[in-house]
């Protein structure tokens, strides 16, 4: 089995500055609705801030904004944010 190479290993793809591991925060919008998870474990760019998420782990990020739409609908939440933590 090939040995898969981790990403910390390789430099920034947009300006080849080292990544460094960091929990960061994302908000998220649609139909006016904001949610917003935080403690999301991703790679950050030194150089230009460009936001590396781990193998499979913008999907999650993704499956985890929509669980929190369909919360923030339900409760109709529609004013203010939703957080989730992670
Ligand atoms: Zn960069």
């Amino acid at each position: 089995m090939k040995k898969q190479k981790k990403l910390m290993e390789q430099p920034c793809s947009e300006c080849s500055s080292s990544l460094e591991q960091r929990l960061i925060s994302q908000e998220f919008e649609r139909e006016g609705v904001k949610v917003k998870l935080s403690g999301i474990k991703a790679w950050v760019c030194k150089g230009c801030g460009e936001i590396y998420f781990q193998p499979g782990g913008a999907d999650k990020v993704a499956k985890a904004a929509n669980s929190l739409f369909e919360l923030a609908f339900v409760e109709k939440q529609h004013k203010g944010t939703l957080t989730a933590q992670i």
